[in-house]
């Protein structure tokens, strides 16, 4: 892919003089870069165009006569549907995101033994999943939860796949983890609360593995997609953003779950876009009608909590359907997925 090519357009004041103008396009030049005039009826704008390269904005603007100074490619180049048209499918054992098909992962918050996960995975591949989700390592607001089994829970998650050949996705939570998690799962999850975490982000893009991005729960779009230019700039195009809900005043969902994310992102960027009803809502009940709501506008997947005794839930348990509610839930998105021309 070709990163070099980029523009700015210069705006002049409607009172600019053909001096200054002059002086623009000259500066233009100086820099380097192809000045291109287009007179309006009102105001002059001068289109700039070459190599990348960062503070033009700030070094056209102070010009004589200019109003404003805009960047017109995204700042995130390889995420950008500018630069690349096709979309991304990304793939891991029978899971595909991206595809016609909607993708569907799901399992328990944490991974809790090797008997419930397997067991887990056995219901799950049966009712229509191809993934299966379970931290090992798990981040917890309090350092007195449980904090996951670690590799112990890597190997459960393994012992699952062996048994149902379910992709596996699994959270990684610092660079240090990226070795062993990628030795034993399919996809890597960086979660809600690592989305900006740097060092991570360029220690995923390095590994060669699918990572599913959550959303920062205070990100913003822009935010959300160099987060994701930082691990395809690493050279790991397998990137898979996940729409989890952010935080508002609202006190009636654990998050806040705001889907017009996924038709923007559909248009802003060339990754699968999939969205977390469990963590978006925090209430079970509520996790079923937003799977709905998500596949409508254009979700490529879902990735959900799931659990046989949801009371019992090591952790996440209140946003939590059984194995039950799940299964209706599929049988209602299957009809929303025709709607849309998708398949489930
Ligand atoms: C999770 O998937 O269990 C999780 C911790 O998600 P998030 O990072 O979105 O809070
Ligand atoms: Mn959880």
């Amino acid at each position: 892919m070709n990163l070099e090519p980029s523009a700015v357009i210069v705006v002049m004041k409607p009172d600019a003089s053909q001096d200054q103008i002059n002086h623009m396009v000259s500066h233009i030049r100086e820099l380097g870069m192809t000045p291109q005039v287009i007179i309006g009826k009102f105001q002059t704008v001068i289109a700039a165009l070459g190599q990348e390269r960062t503070g033009l904005v700030e070094e056209l603007e102070p010009g004589a006569g200019v109003e404003k100074v805009l960047p017109i490619m995204a700042p995130y180049k390889r995420a950008s549907a500018e630069l690349k048209t096709e979309r991304t499918v990304v793939k891991a054992l029978d899971l595909e995101i991206g595809g016609p098909r909607i993708a569907i992962i799901a399992g328990p918050c944490s991974v809790e033994s090797e008997e419930h996960i397997v067991r887990m995975a056995q219901i799950l591949k049966q009712r229509g999943a191809q993934g299966l989700r379970g931290g090992a390592y798990k981040p917890r607001t309090s350092p007195y939860s449980f904090q996951g089994h670690k590799v112990d829970g890597l190997k459960m998650l393994a012992a699952a796949r062996a048994e149902t050949g379910l992709a596996i996705v699994t959270e990684v939570m610092a660079p240090d983890q990226v070795d062993v998690v990628v030795e034993y799962a399919d996809v890597m999850q960086i979660g809600a609360r690592n989305m900006q975490n740097y060092n991570l982000l360029q220690a995923v893009g390095e590994a060669r593995k699918p990572v599913i991005l959550k959303r920062g729960m205070c990100a913003t779009m822009d935010e959300f997609l160099l987060a994701a230019e930082y691990i395809l700039d690493r050279g790991n195009p397998d990137v898979i953003l996940c729409e989890r809900g952010i935080r508002t005043y609202e006190e009636h969902t654990r998050f806040t779950l705001p889907l017009a994310t996924v038709p923007f992102l559909h248009e802003k960027t060339h990754l699968p876009v999939i969205v977390d009803p469990s963590h978006g809502t925090g209430k079970a009940r509520l996790v079923p009608p937003m799977a709905k709501a998500s596949i409508a506008c254009g979700a490529d997947g879902l990735i959900v909590e799931v659990h046989d005794d949801p009371e019992h839930a090591a952790s996440d348990g209140a946003q939590t359907i059984t194995p039950q509610a799940f299964s209706q839930m599929l049988a209602e998105c299957a009809r929303i997925a025709e709607a849309v021309d998708r398949t489930l």
